[in-house]
């Protein structure tokens, strides 16, 4: 099939055809040229490709360009694993040209393994015209927004405590410390801080033993509550918040937070000189209760609080860390070491020292670098921001008007995410990346450039051929424009957050504002998005402040979030665990389509989604396969018959006929309006339900009028059927419902069809009588089985009881037929159907009556017992041999009509009359014996058009012979026999075929005639 659409162009057929019509516009989400691509890539991208193959159906002009992530630390990540680094300095000994160019090499290697599994998976994204964020007109496009937000007064570099990759030797920002969060045990523990003044110690709490060696002061809450307490261990007193001293506590003294400001301690390690403004207890609002000790040391470098403390009681900044994440030499016995890693022996030293009061593993969600996984440190150092805070309420009224799919991502995730919104960190001392365009004169005067024209004026060179990455890029300097000064501006060295890049897509995409302005404007914003839901902090986030700063307005107005996918057991999927899904592998095996139909299908698409490859094979059996199945059935007959399409649309008199166009309707309608509101399952549920009708019940009750007479209507009501059903299914399996429809029409393909239109006027009676007459054959077949009768046993009738359910002769033929019964009857209540006693309840009665007891036994024995059930049913009591009796002084017995097989679903009950007499048995014999024949014409390799002649030895097979006697011309025509001869046929030979008809031999010999 791809092979068949390459061929024909059939991508460009499709794009040539809607052009012109009015857009529907999707953005894609660049997935990171990272990796190669997995399952849950496929995942995303089929529900990219579902809606936008709706709407064009419907229609619509909808642009599909792809795009590739292709900055970042992840590629780094992997080169630096390629060459072996473990630091930044490791890169620039290498040489940043050299680097990146593998960086480079890198990302194309792996666009290739994308866009190949796109068009496997059968999913429409334009790679060819796709935008990469490494060009250098995207980059430009990126340069241009950013100098619009240092216009506006957007952008501002600030040293503020970020978080902070000691490996990486970079900021991260809040939504790429959110991807990164993981459960880790650290050591939680008491120290003492010594006051100088006094015999006492205050008791200090910290889950960061490495931030004590830069200790600048402790704060308290002014007006929190503190004791001190007796030492239970005999040591000094020590003073704690009075709300986390616990009862068993001698409490020696009750003083406020303000009491203890201003007092000095001895600071537990001295490698950092500190003058007399440090080593004091200060006061800060963030102090509280709620967990530790109520006293809280502060590391200004190393906390966002402690810097803002620090600030406003004029505290030093004591940082001993270097970029890398370890101790510098002013930390002589740390120097060189990772400072999480040195914990353990800061502890011991204060455990030495008898500073260490208690220690305890605390258990936490900590952030860790997304990309390499080391933990995360809070960090004192310059980087730029994104002042999005200021843009705040812009945010929040922007979020208001998406659609989020689910809903209450709007205001759960999302909302809570946009309220706790911080300033975009976005500058990244890295080398693979969007540089940042600003640049400084050594007197502090800072440039931004928005255009590579505007940074040729500036060095006074035609830069049209520059590479925009670095190295290339640093080498640009110009003389400082500020007035007044002409000293040299250079480039800050920092690459911007790749998620920057992709937040720019929907204007960098097309090189705004330097190539055709038209080609952004009139595809902004989108009509629709769609990744997985931690998406929510990465490109949901981004692409909303990137354009809300600029552009005013979201860039999306329909978002689909997906759930995760995890594997059978609900486990995430690793290669550590060994449970990955290989995409290729399920291609290979199971079909794209098959893959694409489970996703759809078997669940809701917001929640984790279990995958196993019994779970693909079970949905594609039960709806593509039956389906195809469908198809081959018509196929076969109108082939058999040389019925070809018309073009008219079929004008059928017959119930199943009508039925079905009917049920079609519905089901257009339906799939229709759950695709219209991004409803995959609930489509693709009335899809399947569809197909199951049309072949559990249309196919199955018409195969008569297909194979033995020829009716065109049905020819044509079925080939209208599986037309409509082929486009409906087109968005969600694009390969099968191709090749069905072009099978069915000759057409080029489904993709250039317009979308089925619901046009009829549906007939709900019919509707609801067909659900009735179908309701009424299941009970019936329960019966059936029940009573263990076969199916082609004809019996002599069925009993109906449907109250408030009309049923016309229509769907009463078929019904009767179904079940194999001559006559059905319908019956007002279960008094037809069975048959009560009614016995005295002894353990009542006997006590009360004594020996009348057996009175009103027999008087009860003679009784209708139907009668006595109704009258206890309506009124709630009997009188029998002049007593009144109640519900609790009988026992209602209930027995089933031993002639009938009963089956009861609520008020509702089929019974079926297993009573047989010999004609019936004859007609049964007569049917298993067309049911043998049948398949012996298949196993010997007829062709189902084939005549035969036919003769059958049932010299020892009396009901055989009799049934052939009774039925001949009815077996003739269900064979296909011309003649029908019955003979002693001598000893069995190759050509002759003995078969069992009810436990007798009959042996049967046939010829093509
Ligand atoms: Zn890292
Ligand atoms: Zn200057």
């Amino acid at each position: 099939m791809l092979a068949h659409w390459r061929e024909i162009g059939l991508f460009d057929q499709v794009k040539n055809l809607r052009k012109g019509s009015p857009p529907w516009v999707f953005y894609e989400g660049p997935p990171t040229a990272n990796g190669s691509p997995g399952l849950h890539h496929v995942w995303a991208r089929v529900f990219k490709d579902l809606y936008p193959r709706f709407q064009t159906m419907r229609g619509r002009h909808v642009p599909r360009k792809g795009g590739w992530d292709c900055h970042g630390l992840p590629v780094e990540l992997e080169i630096e694993k390629e060459l072996g680094f473990h630091h930044k300095d490791d890169i620039e000994a290498y040489g940043i040209a050299k680097f990146n160019d593998r960086c480079r090499e890198s990302v194309q290697r792996y666009v290739g393994d994308f866009a190949e599994i796109t068009q496997r998976a059968a999913v429409w994204i334009d790679t060819k015209d796709a935008y990469w964020t490494l060009s250098n007109d995207y980059i430009e496009s990126v340069w241009w927004l950013v100098r619009r937000l240092w216009d506006q007064g957007l952008l501002d570099e600030g040293r503020r405590v970020v978080p902070y990759c000691g490996r990486c030797g970079t900021a991260l920002s809040s939504h790429e410390v959110a991807l990164g969060y993981r459960e880790v045990t650290d050591p939680s523990m008491y120290v003492r801080f010594p006051l100088v003044d006094d015999d006492a110690d205050l008791l200090v709490w910290t889950t960061t033993p490495w931030t004590l060696i830069s200790n600048v002061a402790a704060a308290v809450g002014a007006d929190i509550a503190y004791v001190r307490v007796r030492d239970a261990r005999g040591g000094r007193d020590l003073i704690m918040a009075a709300a986390r001293a616990g009862d068993d506590v001698e409490v020696v003294a009750r003083l406020t937070g303000r009491d203890l400001v201003g007092r000095h301690y001895a600071r537990p390690f001295d490698y950092l000189p500190l003058d007399d403004t440090g080593g004091r207890v200060v006061a800060a609002d963030f102090v509280s209760t709620d967990d530790g000790s109520g006293i809280v040391h502060l590391a200004p470098a190393f906390g966002a609080d402690d810097m803002e403390t620090a600030r406003v009681e004029g505290l030093p900044v004591l940082n001993p860390v270097g970029p890398d994440g370890t101790f510098d030499a002013t930390v002589a016995p740390y120097r060189g070491r990772f400072v999480k890693d040195a914990d353990e022996d800061i502890i011991a030293d204060l455990d030495r020292r008898g500073l260490l009061v208690r220690r305890q593993p605390y258990v936490h969600s900590y952030p860790h670098c997304w990309r390499c996984g080391t933990p995360l440190i809070y960090w004192a150092k310059t980087a730029w921001f994104v002042r999005t805070t200021a843009r705040q309420a812009d945010l929040v009224g922007q979020n208001e008007i998406i659609n989020w799919y689910p809903e209450h991502i709007r205001h759960g995730r999302f909302g809570d995410w946009l309220a706790k919104n911080v300033d975009w960190a976005v500058s990244r001392d890295r080398y693979w990346g969007t540089p940042l365009p600003i640049w400084r004169c050594v007197e502090g005067h800072d440039t931004c450039v928005g255009s590579v024209a505007e940074l040729g004026e500036l060095a006074g060179r035609d830069l049209g051929d520059l590479d925009l990455h670095r190295p290339f890029v640093d080498d640009v300097t110009f003389r400082c424009p500020q007035a007044d000064c002409s000293a040299r501006a250079t480039r800050l060295t920092p690459v911007l957050d790749a998620w920057f890049d992709s937040g720019s897509m929907p204007s960098a995409q097309h090189h705004y504002p330097f190539a055709d302005r038209r080609a952004f404007e009139e595809a902004f914003p989108a009509d629709f998005i769609c990744e997985a839901i931690d998406q929510t902090r990465g490109w949901f986030y981004t692409l909303l402040a990137v354009n809300t700063l600029v552009f005013g307005e979201t860039p999306y107005r329909n978002v689909v979030c997906l759930g995760h996918i995890v594997d059978g057991d609900g486990q995430k999927m690793s290669k550590s665990r060994g449970n990955v899904i290989d995409p290729w592998h399920i291609f290979e095996s199971f079909g794209a389509d098959s893959l694409r139909w489970y996703f759809f299908a078997s669940g809701s698409p917001w929640t984790s989604r279990r995958v196993s490859e019994e779970g693909i094979r079970e949905a594609a059996r039960k709806t593509l396969l039956t389906l195809w199945n469908v198809f081959s059935f018509f196929a076969t007959y109108a082939d058999l018959d040389g019925w070809s399409p018309t073009g008219e649309s079929p004008r059928p008199t017959h119930a199943l006929d009508r039925w079905v166009l009917d049920r079609l309707d519905v089901t257009i309608a339906a799939v229709t309006e759950a695709l219209d509101d991004f409803d995959a399952l609930t489509g693709a549920t009335h899809l399947a339900t569809f197909v199951d009708d049309l072949s559990n019940w249309y196919v199955r009750r018409s195969r008569p009028r297909f194979w033995k007479a020829s009716d065109a209507v049905a020819h044509a009501t079925l080939h209208h059927c599986l037309v409509a059903t082929a486009q409906l299914l087109a968005p969600f399996c694009p390969f099968l419902a191709d090749a069905l429809y072009t099978a069915l029409t000759g057409e080029t393909s489904v993709h250039l069809s317009d979308w089925p239109e619901a046009g009829r006027d549906v007939d709900r009676t019919l509707a609801s009588e067909m659900d009735v007459g179908r309701r009424l054959v299941g009970l019936g077949r329960a019966a059936r089985t029940e009573a263990r009768v076969r199916v082609r046993q004809p019996l002599r009738r069925a009993l109906l009881l449907h109250p408030g359910a009309e049923l016309s002769d229509d769907v009463r033929r078929e019904v009767a037929d179904e079940l194999n019964v001559k006559v059905l009857e319908d019956v007002e209540s279960l008094a037809g159907l069975m048959s009560w006693t009614v016995v005295p309840n002894f353990k009542a009665l006997g006590p009360r009556l004594g020996p009348r007891v057996n009175q009103v036994k027999q008087a009860l024995a003679a009784a209708a017992g139907s009668e006595l059930k109704q009258a206890l049913d309506e009124q709630g009591f009997i009188e029998v041999a002049g007593e009144r009796l109640g519900p609790d002084d009988v026992e209602v017995r209930a027995r089933e009509h031993e002639d009938f097989a009963l089956a009861q679903e609520g008020a509702w009950a089929v019974a079926i009359d297993l009573d047989l007499d010999d004609a019936l048995r004859l007609e049964g014999t007569a049917r298993e014996l067309v049911r043998a024949l049948n398949d012996l014409r298949r196993v010997v390799g007829l062709a189902l058009s084939d005549r035969i002649e036919l003769c059958l030895d049932v010299s020892s097979a009396p009901r055989s012979a009799a049934a052939v006697d009774a039925h001949r011309d009815w077996i003739k025509g269900e064979v296909l026999a011309v003649s029908l001869e019955t003979a002693s046929l001598g000893p069995a030979a190759s050509h002759r075929h003995p078969i069992d008809i009810d436990g007798e031999r009959v042996v049967v010999e046939l010829h093509r005639s």
